[in-house]
């Protein structure tokens, strides 16, 4: 599933692309409300999946800071062994098999009366456990920053703990999902408490989006 932006990242089954990466504070929007009452109950179970056990921070946070220094270094076979550690570390943490990653180089984009409109920060396939990271940004080419890469490889990673931990094969995203993400980034970030606010929601049609206001 690709995601477009490191925080909003919204998935796209038939590779359109929806949102805008022009935005300083991408939108945080979840998928709707499936109505098949199959996929509805998996909806259901991951948005009200609103804790996660976490790993130990430590290890979480030095993974973090080798992943900013191989970004610094702005290789991508660097970049790529730094993140792929972060993923093995937390795959054996959660005893769930380790995704693969593959690091590549100018997100794949789209450009509409020459503005940017979408671009492609990372993707998962569900089938082969592979993990897809850009790590230049569209246009100008220039290494992402390591909090957006940080990100990406989280929100990615979420997906194969929904499909490996929880089994919920359609890893949808639900508020539940990006609570998952964000616990683990900032304890990645070594965020402390008093500065980590809840993520506050705003229904929008059947969706439900950040805001922003509320967080900033
Ligand atoms: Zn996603």
């Amino acid at each position: 599933m690709p995601d477009l932006a490191p925080f909003a990242t919204l998935r796209s089954r038939a590779g359109r692309s929806r949102g805008s990466a022009r935005r300083y504070s991408p939108p945080v929007v979840t998928d709707p409300v499936p109505r098949p009452a199959r996929v509805r109950r998996q909806y259901e179970a991951s948005d009200a999946q609103h804790t996660l056990e976490l790993p130990p921070a430590e290890l979480l946070q030095r993974n973090a800071e080798r992943l900013r220094a191989a970004l610094e270094a702005a290789q991508a076979p660097g970049v790529r062994r730094a993140g792929q550690e972060l993923l093995d570390h937390l795959a054996d943490f959660y005893r769930v098999p380790s995704p693969r990653l593959t690091i590549l180089g100018v997100r794949p984009h789209r450009v509409r009366d020459g503005h940017l409109e979408s671009e492609l920060h990372g993707d998962y396939t569900i089938e082969t456990g592979v993990l897809r990271a850009w790590m230049r940004t569209a246009i100008l080419g220039k290494v992402t920053s390591y909090r957006g890469m940080l990100n990406t490889l989280l929100h990615e990673f979420v997906h194969h703990l929904d499909v490996h931990l929880f089994r919920w094969p359609d890893t949808p995203h639900t508020r539940g999902f990006y609570w998952r993400v964000d616990a683990l980034y900032h304890l990645a970030l070594r965020t402390p408490a008093d500065k980590r606010r809840p993520l506050v929601w705003i229904k929008t049609g059947a969706r439900w989006r950040i805001d922003w206001s509320k967080l900033r």
